[in-house]
């Protein structure tokens, strides 16, 4: 039986349905060996998920998902193995979480006005636990009936361009690395293709991403089919990237993504895991 990996996935610390302890229990369940918690902005999951990894046998990296905008894109990097305790890191964090708050406010503000009914109580009680993301509003909807799944209240409110889109200036590309450097980590880019850039903006991302010293791209993630991990492989290979597979799994609800349920990396390729 070969090792199973993923280097992508939330937990209750971000948009993730399963406590860090329970997602941890999942991936035993699954084989999973070697594993990457990657909440969004956060590393609050770490050391609960770091205590079950060790009485479930299995290793964690300590990783983060971080928000960036670059040339007003939104993108993410994910910082692996990195070490929770740097200052430096902490900082950074400590902004962008300062960034989500601010947007919480604005986002509730603009679905109040219209007609969603009660979203900063429900905002105000989730935001003592968790670090509210974009997901947590389009649950509120589905829950309260105004829409009936996620993906709708992405579509009619949250997404951008819709009416309770709020245009952010996350990170930048530039700190980001930095602050995963500082703390001992590698840089890998997430699931690249999600950008939907063409393929010059992509190479420009990756031009900059490899002269910032980024380590890493998402060559198999999630509910990539064999067109996109060819792609996505072409793009390692081109800047001398190693190769990074994350599943992104947020929930036992969504079953078209589970843990650890990956494609092979593509031989050729040097894996992420070297580098750790
Ligand atoms: P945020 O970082 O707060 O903008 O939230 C981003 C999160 O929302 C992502 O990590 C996804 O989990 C989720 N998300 C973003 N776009 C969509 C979409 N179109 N459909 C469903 N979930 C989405
Ligand atoms: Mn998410
Ligand atoms: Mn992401
Ligand atoms: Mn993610």
């Amino acid at each position: 039986m070969t090792a199973k990996y993923d280097f992508h996935c939330h937990s209750t610390a971000s948009d993730g349905s399963l406590s860090p302890a329970e997602l941890i229990q999942r991936a035993a369940q699954q084989q999973i060996t070697l594993i990457a918690l990657t909440d969004h902005d956060t590393i609050s999951g770490l050391v609960l998920a770091q205590q079950a990894a060790l009485e479930n046998n299995l290793t964690l990296i300590n990783g983060i998902e971080l928000s960036v905008t670059w040339h007003k894109h939104a993108i993410h990097i994910v910082g692996l193995n990195i070490q929770p305790n740097s200052d430096i890191l902490m900082t950074g964090i400590a902004q962008l979480q300062h960034i989500r708050h601010q947007r919480v406010s604005k986002i509730a503000e603009k679905l109040e006005k219209n007609h969603i009914v009660g979203v900063y109580q429900a905002m105000a009680i989730l935001g003592e636990k968790t670090l509210i993301t974009r997901s947590h509003f389009a649950r509120f909807l589905v829950s309260e009936g105004y829409v009936q799944n996620e993906q709708q209240a992405f579509d009619h409110y949250l997404g951008q361009g819709k009416c309770a889109y709020v245009a952010t200036e996350w990170a930048t590309l530039a700190e980001v690395m930095d602050w995963i450097h500082q703390a001992g980590g590698v840089a890998v880019l997430a699931h690249p293709l999600r950008y939907h850039f063409s393929a010059t903006l992509m190479r420009r991302l990756l031009t900059e991403f490899k002269n910032l010293g980024g380590v890493g791209i998402e060559v198999v993630s999630g509910r990539y089919q064999i067109d996109d991990i060819r792609r996505c492989a072409e793009y390692a290979q081109k800047f001398n990237l190693a190769a990074s597979v994350g599943s992104d799994f947020h929930t036992p609800a969504n079953p078209w993504i589970e843990l650890g349920r990956l494609a092979a990396l593509p031989t050729e390729l040097t894996p992420i895991w070297t580098y750790f």
